[in-house]
């Protein structure tokens, strides 16, 4: 079992389920739209999305450029539609991230229209008769005409919003006639044409909609008690703590703040770590139940910030033992029914549940994935590139034991370096670095071992050059740990002299390089060049640098740091019998934090699986 007070699991199969089921019901040629915005109704709107897009989904709905970015940043491709009006000062952010705004009046699409250089998709969203957003009906055809005038926008799609398609179907059908009326007099035909909901799916037959945007009903929560005949749904998300304290309370004694539930008599109950601060309602004061041991558990008393009381009477129970706040697996736990215990809305239970909670995602009874507990305070945009620094110099320094942390920082790099960036960055790929160490025969060195190392990998050729580097000078190695066009580098004991480092071969994809050294600065620099690398240029290449040198043998240890984002990581040091009680210390930042390390009799290695990334400020220490 995991270690929290409290989780959420989002069971995709569920999920994929109702959406065949939901697909079932929609006429040849409707297409859907996937609904994801607040997070998915607090589902996680990245897996939820790209569970979607492999059900067919053709199009997403966020409700602001915030969450489309972070889809993007997610790498999620497709079609991204802003549902809810946007801001003036958010169209740049649209254009940049390839999202779809809605336009809703005209000042808006004029707006716009000046601060594009090519013609981007838009939606318009005509109010039929919701009485919130949308162009109103009156206006609208003359409004759309207005704006296929301006000629800088592709008109994607064209849509109205149902007001009540679960429960009042002569309202819905009178929205989905004035829709079809305003579509039929328009000049142009956009690629889709969309009004209704999930409900508005399952109950409204329209002939010139191609396109449905599902919320609710995927998420497996009915929007009203007809639709149970109409289509099997289950729902995806389940909340669950567990108990972390029994109590007994005497006849006539108060339970909670303001002594809101007296005991009738002598009783047992449990606290759960849930309160309105993780989303349980405050509303369900008194009146929500629990599920434990599949016993249905009245909420006695106010519910707290952080804290429920529950009747356990006749229960056997304890401490730790799961309780289900939600979830399908009993009626009287399932959202509509504790929506309706306070006249709660069904769609703000799931958005607010599990704040505090971390998200397990189950596929066929497994779990395959989780989000961190602090996923929101990183999904937020507005992160500087110090805020990042910070975030990993303090995950570094302190080496935190925690496997969230290590995700956070992997998800918050890439994003940085990759997507929020686009940076032009380099990377290496099954990095291997050897390094052996040997006797010699030469008097004067009788202190030092002789040292060969060999660096194989594959990387993208930036030049028709590379350099080596070599220096006696901590500070004089740094600069060159900058500079782009080194690949390796070495810090050479101060006793010996520059000549005392060799390369001893050098090739890219097997072509051997010529190298000519300099003094520079008291560095040793050597260049690596071949006439035929130019035709290499912006090649992925295999690398392999072979050097030579002495290793001071006062020294008990030797590092290797790893300084450039690298995928599949091998180091092996053989020391044959000149040393004894080999360590390795690896320091790995990434998404594992640990290589595994393989010892042989003469040599030790460690390793990380090839696919596995490795970030700057790893590296290993032998110890002996
Ligand atoms: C939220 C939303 C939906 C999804 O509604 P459900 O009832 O959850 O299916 C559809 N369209 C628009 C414009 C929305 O804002």
């Amino acid at each position: 079992m995991n270690e929290d007070r409290s989780w959420t699991e989002i069971d995709l199969t569920n999920f994929e389920n109702n959406l065949i089921n939901l697909k079932a019901k929609l006429s040849a040629g409707t297409d859907f739209m996937q609904i994801v915005k607040a997070d998915a109704y607090g589902h996680g709107a990245n897996l939820i999305a790209q569970t979607a897009i492999s059900q067919g989904a053709v199009m997403l709905g966020v409700a602001n450029v915030q969450e489309g970015m972070l889809l993007r940043y997610q790498n999620i491709k497709a079609p991204i539609l802003i549902l809810s009006p946007s801001l003036e000062s958010e169209i740049d952010l649209i254009v940049e991230n390839d999202l779809i705004p809605t336009i809703s009046d005209f000042q808006f699409a004029l707006k716009f229209a000046t601060k594009i250089s090519e013609k981007i998709k838009i939606h318009i969203n005509i109010d039929t008769g919701m009485g919130r957003s949308g162009i109103p009906y009156e206006q609208a055809l003359s409004v759309i005409e207005r704006i296929i005038e301006l000629n800088r926008f592709d008109i994607d799609g064209i849509f109205s919003h149902f007001s009540a398609a679960e429960d009042d179907e002569d309202y819905t059908n009178w929205q989905r006639e004035r829709f079809e009326k305003i579509i039929s007099l328009l000049p142009v035909k956009p690629r889709y044409i969309h009004i209704a909901n999930s409900s508005g799916a399952l109950f409204i037959k329209s002939k010139i909609t191609n396109l449905v945007r599902v919320g609710l009903l995927s998420y497996g929560i009915y929007a009203s008690s007809s639709q149970k005949d109409l289509v099997a749904l289950k729902a995806v998300m389940t909340f669950k703590a567990k108990i972390g304290q029994i109590n007994k309370a005497k006849k006539g004694e108060y339970i909670g703040y303001n002594k809101t539930y007296q005991t009738q008599e002598d009783m047992d109950y449990a606290i759960i770590p849930v309160g309105y601060a993780d989303g349980y309602d405050f509303l369900l004061s008194n009146r929500g139940k629990v599920l434990i041991k599949n016993n249905i558990c009245p909420v006695i008393g106010r519910v707290s910030m952080d804290m429920i009381a529950v009747d356990i009477s006749g229960i056997h129970c304890v401490p730790n033992d799961e309780v289900i706040l939600l979830g399908p697996h009993h009626d009287q736990i399932q959202v509509e029914y504790i929506a309706s215990l306070y006249g709660g809305s069904r769609y703000e239970i799931l958005c607010q549940i599990g704040r505090r909670a971390k998200r397990y995602y189950i596929r066929n009874g497994e779990t395959i994935d989780s989000s961190p507990l602090l996923r929101r305070d990183f999904v937020s945009t507005d992160y500087s590139n110090d805020k990042l620094n910070r975030i990993i110099e303090t995950a570094i320094e302190q080496r935190l034991e925690s496997k969230e942390i290590s995700n956070l920082i992997y998800t918050n790099i890439l994003r940085d370096f990759f997507i929020e960036h686009d940076r032009d960055i380099h990377y290496r790929k099954n990095f291997e670095h050897k390094i052996v160490f040997k006797k010699h025969h030469r008097s004067e060195l009788k202190d030092y071992h002789l040292v060969q190392t060999t660096l194989t990998f594959r990387k993208r050729l930036q030049n028709d050059y590379f350099l080596v580097v070599c220096a006696a000078n901590e500070q004089k190695l740094e600069k060159y740990f900058l500079q782009q066009d080194v690949e390796y580098r070495w810090l050479l004991d101060k006793n010996l002299r520059a000549n005392l480092f060799d390369i001893t071969a050098v090739s890219v994809n097997n072509v051997k390089l010529y190298s000519d050294m300099r003094i520079d600065d008291e560095c040793l620099i050597i260049r690596c060049f071949h006439p035929t690398l130019v035709n290499l240029k912006n090649q992925e290449v295999d690398f392999s640098i072979s050097t030579q040198t002495y290793y001071p043998k006062k020294l008990h240890q030797l590092s290797v740091f790893i300084i450039e984002l690298t995928k599949g990581v091998s180091i092996t040091f053989e020391y044959g019998d000149l040393l004894n009680n080999v360590e390795a210390i690896n320091i790995f930042s990434g998404r594992s934090k640990f290589a595994l390390t393989d010892r042989q009799e003469k040599s030790i290695s460690v390793e990380t699986k090839k696919n596995v990334w490795v970030f700057p400020t790893s590296g290993v220490i032998f110890v002996y």
